[in-house]
């Protein structure tokens, strides 16, 4: 039997090495992407050790053809892709009036065209594994962002992506979104702590998820055989 892989963009730190880890905890050997700045890929892959598992970290830059094609081969090194998660993604902050072209397309590319080429460059292995695409979106992209005008469009666009390639790709792979609130991120933890607590403070739950909530939301989600096309918010309530 081949062995399983799952790849995961973005994988080196925050939300991407939650779900980096939940796939070895789960048996997958994992192929992640990164940009190659810092050593997180690095300690991701050992932490990955720690658990017994295999990971393997790519430089690849998920929007170009060139790095897509890179993650197919180390994938094709290791065995079968059978779940593929394109967590990569950008900040893109920006109002109306600083919405540059440079800013809308770059999120537009990480956040919607690199899931749809890695989606169709690993076709074959996901539909020969009757396996599953997990896409991240945000609640930015279900009810919009209010100082993101080309995060939440491009967070938007993941849903029709999903729906689309979930209708698609029917029966052999399953595609579904998972759409999170604000996350216990570094970046969370660098925003003041009064700011923190007013965003918790708002949310019915009263609390923040942890990135390792989001990545077994989302693994779960992607393995349920009768879910395909949905968008799983995980936000404490904020968004009903
Ligand atoms: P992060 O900034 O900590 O990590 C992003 C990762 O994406 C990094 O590993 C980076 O190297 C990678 N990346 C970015 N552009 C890339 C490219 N062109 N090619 C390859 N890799 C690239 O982000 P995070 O906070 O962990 O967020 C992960 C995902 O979850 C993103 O899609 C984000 O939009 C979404 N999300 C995050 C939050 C949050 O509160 N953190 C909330 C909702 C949705």
């Amino acid at each position: 039997m081949t062995t399983p892989v799952a790849v995961v963009t973005g994988g080196s730190r925050g939300i991407g090495r939650a779900f980096v880890l939940e796939c070895a905890r789960r048996d997958l050997t994992v192929v992640l992407t990164h940009r190659g700045r810092g050593n997180d890929a690095e300690e991701t892959v050992r932490a990955v050790e720690e658990l017994g598992g295999r990971a393997v970290a790519v430089v690849a830059d998920v929007t170009t053809d060139e790095g897509v094609a890179a993650v197919v081969t180390a994938a094709a090194g290791l065995g079968t892709v059978q779940l593929l998660v394109n967590n990569a993604g950008i900040l893109a902050h920006g109002e109306l009036d600083e919405t540059t072209d440079e800013l809308w397309d770059a999120a537009f590319a990480i956040h919607v065209k690199a899931p749809m080429k890695l989606t169709r460059a690993l076709r074959d292995d996901l539909a020969a594994s009757r396996g599953a695409v997990l896409n991240l979106s945000s609640t930015g992209g279900v009810v919009g962002s209010v100082h993101g005008v080309s995060y939440g469009a491009s967070k938007s666009a993941v849903i029709g992506l999903t729906k689309s390639l979930a209708r698609e790709l029917a029966p052999q792979v399953r595609v579904n979104a998972v759409a999170p609130g604000p996350v216990a991120t570094d970046m969370y933890s660098s925003i003041p702590a009064d700011e923190q607590a007013a965003v918790e403070n708002e949310t019915p739950l009263r609390r923040i998820a942890d990135p390792s909530e989001i990545a077994r939301t989302g693994l779960d989600i992607a393995s349920w055989p009768n879910v395909t096309g949905q968008v799983i918010v995980s936000d404490g309530g904020r968004v009903m």
